[in-house]
């Protein structure tokens, strides 16, 4: 083994060096020749002092490992020769037969050492090879763990770097959560937030303060609680509208005070959506409005009180027609009364005229109860009354009482109301004072003429399927149409007597009911006053 390494070590460098070298055949046999040349040299200069059989064996091995199995062969025949030549008798060929054993021992050594010379070099090659090839091996299996930890390394920068920027992000939204929180806290106002599905989520502490009610009190739908019995059923209606619609949610409600009263506050919300369009979050405000509510209602029953006040005048303006609507009956009344008493008169009283007659004062004074009790309705002081209406019923309920006015005038009068009318909704008292307001506007307009034709019009009809035109025509003394826009202001009239608040206050009345009052100069002359009332829903009944 030894022995074998220290010649590997010798022959390497010298195998590595000349690799072509030694794939040369012709090289590899003289190699041989030259290894017995030298090792008989060798021994013709050391004599006795070494055996020449051995140094031939060793050039027969340095042959067989540099040149192969042929010039290992080829040494040793030549190495025998040698020997041969050097066996007594000397200096021939010839060979004792007495010498032919040690011959034969040096020519079966010498194979011997071919052989495992031989065996030792494809050995050593296989090793050489198996060795190259686990390096290889080695070397692809450390190129592949090289790039897998390279490819590995990657991802796992590519992992710690999302994994910081989500970080970094939830940290940003975080901090954009303190900031808004902060914000809700420093702004003067009322802030909530709620989730998609429309619990509260957060409030700020001016709702809680206001309320007088912890954070978790109303979180989830606390809020139910604190809103005014009578808007409740409404807000959480139009707050699950909102909600499952994505729509602004936009009310007015009593909120519950710490203290124990009610407020009313404007409450306004609006979804947050992401970038799918996905409603995320809501944001609200509570604007405290009661003040303006009170104003409201201060202005409002100064409003009412100003038109039962105009509703008086114009009362009072009617009176004489008034007075003959139910002088009229009443005189019929005296009259059949008497004649009844005439008919039961007498030895044989006339039972079946006098029936009659009391029959007529039952109807005469039904008829004068009739005109009273509409005055009476219509200087009643009664709250707005929202309720179905026939709009032609509320025209000839107001004609029978203007109709002794308009006789007094000499006005001819013409009603064209339409058949296909629809029903509205509002109060009664209140459209009946603007139709009202507007034939005695056109009845004094008519008054003030001297010649020319005294018509009036007064007309209702449908515009659209869901639209109702009421209109006042006139041919009266007109208006400049410069004052257009005039004739509505309060306080402006053109009458030494007038107030000028008859179609400011009818004007109020109709946009109340969701319609549109318009004046328009005719152009044959007079004025025509005309409003549109929205037709009643179906399910308004
Ligand atoms: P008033 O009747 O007390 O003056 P109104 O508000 O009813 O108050 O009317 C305001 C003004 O509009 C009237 O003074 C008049 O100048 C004008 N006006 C109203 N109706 C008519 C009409 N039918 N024809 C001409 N002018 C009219």
């Amino acid at each position: 083994m030894n022995q074998g390494g220290c010649i590997r070590g010798l022959g390497e460098p010298l195998r590595k060096s000349s690799t072509n070298w030694m794939r040369s055949t012709l090289t590899r046999y003289t190699l041989a020749i030259v290894f017995v040349a030298a090792a008989l040299l060798v021994a013709l200069l050391l004599q006795r002092l070494m055996e020449a059989a051995t140094l031939l064996l060793v050039a027969i091995m340095a042959a067989t490992w540099f040149g192969g199995l042929g010039p290992g062969l080829l040494a040793g025949l030549l190495a025998a020769l040698a020997v041969a030549y050097r066996l007594p008798p000397p200096d021939s060929f010839k060979v004792d037969i007495k010498d032919i054993p040690r011959l034969l021992f040096f020519l079966v050594a010498a194979l011997f050492i071919s052989w495992v010379s031989t065996t030792r070099r494809k050995a050593e090659d296989s090793l050489k090879k198996a060795r190259d090839e686990v390096e290889q091996a080695n070397e692809s299996l450390e190129r592949q763990v090289a790039e897998r930890t390279a490819q590995l390394t990657r991802q796992n920068m590519q992992l710690v770097q999302e994994v910081t920027e989500r970080k970094l992000a939830e940290e940003k939204v975080q901090e954009n959560e303190r900031e808004l929180r902060l914000l809700t806290e420093v702004i003067p106002q009322q802030i909530w937030s709620a989730l998609p599905d429309g619990s509260i989520e957060h409030c700020n502490q001016r709702v809680l303060t206001y309320l007088g009610r912890t954070m978790e009190e109303m979180r989830g739908f606390g809020f139910v609680e604190v809103l005014h019995p009578d808007d409740r059923d409404r807000i959480l209606k139009e707050w699950q509208e909102a909600v499952s619609q994505g729509t602004v949610f936009d009310v007015e409600a009593r909120h519950l005070g710490g203290d124990g009263q009610y407020r009313w506050f404007l409450a306004r919300a609006l979804p947050v959506r992401n970038a799918e369009g996905d409603i995320v979050k809501w944001y609200g405000t509570n604007t405290d409005i009661e003040d303006r509510k009170q104003a409201e209602q201060a202005l409002l029953k100064a409003q009412t009180e100003l038109a039962h006040l105009s509703r008086a005048l114009t009362m009072g303006e009617l009176a004489a027609s008034i007075a003959h609507e139910v002088n009229q009956p009443l005189s019929a009344v005296v009259t059949n009364a008497n004649a009844c008493l005439r008919w039961l008169a007498g030895d044989t009283p006339n039972l079946g005229e006098a029936c009659d007659a009391a029959k007529r004062i039952v109807r005469d004074g039904n008829r004068a109860a009739e005109v009273i009790r509409k005055i009476r309705t219509l200087l009643k002081k009664v709250p707005t009354q929202m309720v179905r209406l026939d709009v032609n019923e509320l025209i000839r309920e107001v004609m029978d009482l203007a109709r002794s006015q308009i006789a007094l005038n000499r006005v001819a009068l013409r009603m064209r109301l339409g058949t296909d009318v629809p029903s509205v909704l509002g109060d009664r008292v209140q459209l009946q004072q603007v139709v009202l307001n507007l034939i005695m506007n056109s009845v004094e307009a008519i008054g003030a003429v001297r010649d020319g034709p005294r018509d009036l019009e007064v007309g209702s009809r449908r515009t659209a399927p869901d639209e109702v035109l009421v209109w006042v025509r006139d041919s009266g003394v007109g208006f400049d149409p410069a004052n257009q826009d005039k004739l509505f202001d309060a306080f402006y009239t053109t009458k030494p007597g007038g107030m000028g608040m008859g179609l400011s206050i009818s004007q109020s009345v109709i946009e109340a009911h969701g319609g549109k009052l318009r004046a328009i100069a005719n152009d044959e002359g007079g004025a025509s006053f005309q409003f549109t009332l929205a037709a009643a829903k179906e399910s308004a009944r």
